[in-house]
């Protein structure tokens, strides 16, 4: 068979609605992603699909096509690591178990940030973050949001900066699983894993390569290459390392909220030249046209895969 490239699509395979710490309803989220051009969305809420179903239905509306996927918490050698999941079964019991444990670590996980926070003299800060995620759990971007509301900081940068980010209080790591263990619930669920914004975790290249070596080897296939917002040295660096490591690349926004243009849904730099985009690999792959005569023009096939 014959197998053209489409051009004529746009993909955005990572961004967050309020099923976790985005903004937007998911049924919101598919809108504006159809306002922005989206034709293929995956909805990656950390550490649960709640909005998949709502998401699929305004997709359905919109003519978007939305690929199932969620967004892992993990430990790897003492970092919180990031791991998409794309294009599993949200049927899967097993994967549902997975998440409702997650579910309950981000329970515990609450708790003892409140405990961690209990120095900024906030009464009730776990009820006022719980709040702010409209009583689902909250992450830590609810409780910034909380300890804006209460003038303990001005904005969520110095939230992150005093009290949540990276080695600060509220940084609670010990409730995630490891890293080969989520990668292995998103296969058992027929699923691609998908190390997310790797150059976010301010690893040394070394490191960086022991945790790429480690995701291969757990069975991760894909990184994420091009991100919204990044610079094109960073693109350049993660498509290099793509390369080299011989994985798929995948690309999204990590769209959260409206009003940041440096993050908006579907607004993605190309993706370069030399590497194997992840959703090729899809069960209904995406940008592939099977263009024999005798087969029509549907999406179906892959290359180098001939049926
Ligand atoms: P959680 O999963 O609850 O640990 O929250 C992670 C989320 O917090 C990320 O997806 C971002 O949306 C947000 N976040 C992490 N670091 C920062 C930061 N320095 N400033 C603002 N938001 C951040
Ligand atoms: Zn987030
Ligand atoms: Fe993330
Ligand atoms: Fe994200």
């Amino acid at each position: 068979m014959t197998i053209t490239q489409e051009t004529d699509f746009c993909i955005d395979l990572h961004c967050h609605s309020t099923a976790s710490d985005g903004a937007l309803s998911p049924e919101d989220l598919v809108d504006r992603a159809a306002t922005k051009g989206v034709t293929h969305l995956a909805l990656t809420d950390h550490d649960t699909m709640a909005g998949l179903t709502a998401a699929t239905r305004s997709a359905a509306q919109k003519g978007i096509s939305l690929i199932a996927g969620t967004e892992l918490s993990c430990i790897w050698r003492s970092h919180t690591i990031h791991i998409v999941g794309l294009d599993f079964d949200p049927g899967n019991q097993d994967f549902q178990d997975a998440l409702a444990g997650q579910n309950a670590n981000r329970w515990a996980r609450a708790r003892a940030i409140a405990d961690k926070l209990s120095k900024t003299g906030v009464d009730d800060l776990l009820d006022k973050a719980t709040a702010k995620a409209d009583g689902d759990v909250p992450g830590r971007p609810h409780f910034a949001r909380a300890l804006i509301e209460e003038g303990v900081v001005k904005d969520a940068a110095q939230a992150f900066k005093r009290f949540l980010g990276q080695g600060k209080p509220g940084d609670v790591k010990a409730y995630w699983p490891e890293l080969a263990e989520v990668v292995q619930w998103i296969l058992g669920a027929g699923g691609v894993a998908v190390l997310a914004h790797p150059r976010k975790y301010r690893l040394t290249a070394t490191r960086l390569r022991a945790l790429v070596s480690d995701f291969k080897s757990a069975g991760g296939k894909a990184m994420e290459v091009s991100i919204s917002g990044q610079s094109s040295g960073d693109l350049g660096f993660l498509a290099e390392l793509c390369r080299r490591e011989n994985l798929l690349a995948s690309q999204g926004s990590d769209f959260h909220f409206p009003g940041a243009p440096w993050c908006e849904l579907g607004r993605i730099a190309k993706m370069p030249d030399g590497i194997e985009p992840v959703w090729h690999h899809f069960k209904k792959p995406v940008g592939l046209r099977d263009t024999s005569p005798e087969r029509g023009t549907a999406d179906k096939g892959r290359s180098g895969n001939p049926e």
